[in-house]
């Protein structure tokens, strides 16, 4: 067995997956992945006859609250790094329904969605007149891009740090790579384990925390600027206690109230704090969100 971040063959089992699969923690590096690694065709089949896509609506105004805060999120990063490029040609990467798309063109940018799913592209071009295509990197010419998101996509790879590399190739200077990843160590996994976000299978063959997150980055050649769980990506905990509320109670009145009960107290008694522990230490965050640039060769 050999990891996926250093090739080390040593590593201990973390947590028992279906169809014979584990997670695994490198021994050397500490990289949390699953294991046996899926094959491409073993993927491929099943994204195919998987419901991946959340493409509930085609209203442009059903999105704007997702496409104002990815607007707000990456602006607010240009702002802090000014030496990031603000202009030219972006790329987001597995683009989905397009609303990153959507907000980078908001952002004065040429913007690009790369996206596998035909039905995905075909609602991100309908709802928001963006621009789609199928294809990868390899396509795209080196140093050309000023920016690339990926957001939900690099825990999918089950070479990340090649795709990493390959990515640092198509980047300008100053060109910003931001990246969202399931956290690995969130409250959520700890509380739910397998049955966690973070561990979605067998959709998600790597596990990233701050470090191994940091790690593959500095590896594959990028300097990073910031790494952390800026809102909204703070804890979240609440996916658990609805379906066990729902479990329990089945969907009837008194679980209706009992949840929405549960989100009021989330929101305005529960997360506040924890979401500024999160934002200072990294630790707990739903999700991770990273801002690179490619280091001096
Ligand atoms: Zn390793």
């Amino acid at each position: 067995m050999v990891c996926p971040l250093c090739a080390s063959q040593r590593a201990t089992k973390l947590y028992t997956l279906p169809e014979g699969h584990e997670t695994r923690r490198c021994d050397t590096c500490a990289f949390v992945f699953l294991w046996p690694r899926p094959t491409a065709d073993y993927l491929n089949a099943y994204y195919n006859s998987a419901p991946v896509y959340d493409l509930t609506s085609d209203t442009p105004s059903d999105y704007e609250g997702v496409v104002s805060d990815k607007t707000s999120l990456i602006g607010r990063f240009m702002a802090r790094f000014p030496r990031l490029l603000t202009d030219g040609q972006a790329v987001d990467f597995g683009a989905g329904n397009g609303t990153t798309v959507k907000a980078l063109e908001r952002l004065g940018f040429d913007a690009l969605g790369i996206e596998i799913s035909a039905r995905a592209r075909t609602a991100a071009q309908s709802v928001f007149g963006v621009t789609m295509q199928d294809g990868d990197l390899n396509a795209m010419a080196e140093n050309s891009l000023s920016f690339l998101s990926l957001f939900d996509v690099l825990e999918h790879l089950t070479e990340p740090k090649a795709f990493l590399e390959l990515a640092r190739t198509r980047l300008k200077d100053n060109a910003a790579c931001v990246v969202g990843v399931p956290n690995y160590n969130s409250l959520e996994r700890m509380w739910l384990g397998p049955r966690s976000k973070a561990l979605i299978f067998p959709e998600h063959v790597n596990q990233f925390t701050t470090q191994t997150l940091r790690r593959t980055f500095e590896d594959a050649g990028f300097d990073v600027l910031y790494i952390g769980s800026p809102p909204p990506y703070g804890v979240a905990i609440s996916f658990g206690w609805r379906r066990s509320v729902g479990a329990r109670l089945g969907r009837n009145a008194l679980s209706r109230v009992l949840i929405q009960a549960l989100t009021w107290a989330k929101r305005y008694l529960v997360y506040p704090l924890p979401n500024l522990f999160v934002e200072k230490t990294g630790l707990f965050g739903q999700s991770l969100l990273i801002v690179a640039t490619r280091s001096a060769a």
